[in-house]
């Protein structure tokens, strides 16, 4: 309800592109499918994401799982089943992880879909790039930056959408999954991106803002914005 809520039209989203497969980034998949059966949906839907690994699946196994004829949601098998009639297809492909360099993972007309892979623990991960309509905006998706790849994909960049899950001063487990403040801000400067928003805020940050914007302030100096539910971010005309 949200994704239309904000504007935006299930008919008209061409490609899902995943980061990785933790619950917080992938659970309402299965929702958005059936809300695009509800919203008419007739054109197949793209959907991308990381290869596999022995604990996180690959996205095109991830869809068999949960929409073939044995999967969890087999009542929505016309969705990948090539043999039964439906009004679209999800057509999944897997970006390998074995390099560190960008890939060009789907090209249309319109725009180009550009994916790196991150580290995230020993979970698969990548980060996005869309080009289109002359602007690039890039996702980090879930990371630490230990592999240092995500400045790279976020070159000039109109907006760098970056995962404000842990405060600076987080350890452990938390911090070697993901960005702290300042790592975020130095990924900005080094892209040169002209804005960048916080997002997947959890409660660990919820409420440190101004610490968080002091931190980031200090090492880049382009419009920093936290992410709100159905927020939309159009380019100046
Ligand atoms: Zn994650």
């Amino acid at each position: 309800m949200n994704y239309e809520k904000s504007g935006a039209n299930l008919t008209d989203l061409k490609v899902v592109a995943f980061s990785h497969f933790h619950v917080d980034h992938s659970a309402d998949f299965a929702a958005l499918v059936k809300a695009s059966y509800f919203a008419q949906r007739n054109q197949d839907l793209i959907v991308l994401g990381p290869e596999g690994n022995d604990i996180m699946p690959s996205t095109t196994e991830f869809i068999n799982r949960l929409f073939a004829r044995k999967g969890v949601f087999a009542y929505l098998s016309e969705y990948v089943d090539t043999e039964q009639s439906g009004r679209f297809k999800i057509r999944g492909k897997s970006v390998l992880l074995t390099k560190h360099i960008k890939q060009v993972a789907y090209t249309s007309n319109r725009f180009v879909l550009s994916a790196i892979p991150v580290h995230h623990g020993p979970i698969p991960a990548l980060a996005w790039r869309i080009d289109v309509a002359g602007c690039a905006i890039t996702f980090s998706g879930d990371m630490s930056n230990r592999f240092q790849t995500l400045a790279s994909l976020a070159k000039d960049s109109e907006l760098l959408i970056a995962h404000n899950a842990i405060p600076e001063t987080l350890q452990g487990v938390g911090r070697s999954l993901h960005m702290a403040p300042s790592e975020i801000a130095k990924i900005a400067r080094q892209a040169d991106v002209k804005k960048l928003i916080l997002s997947h805020r959890m409660k660990r940050t919820l409420g440190r803002e101004q610490e968080t914007l002091a931190i980031i302030k200090r090492r880049y100096k382009g419009t920093v914005l936290f992410a709100e539910d159905r927020d939309s971010f159009f380019p100046k005309k």
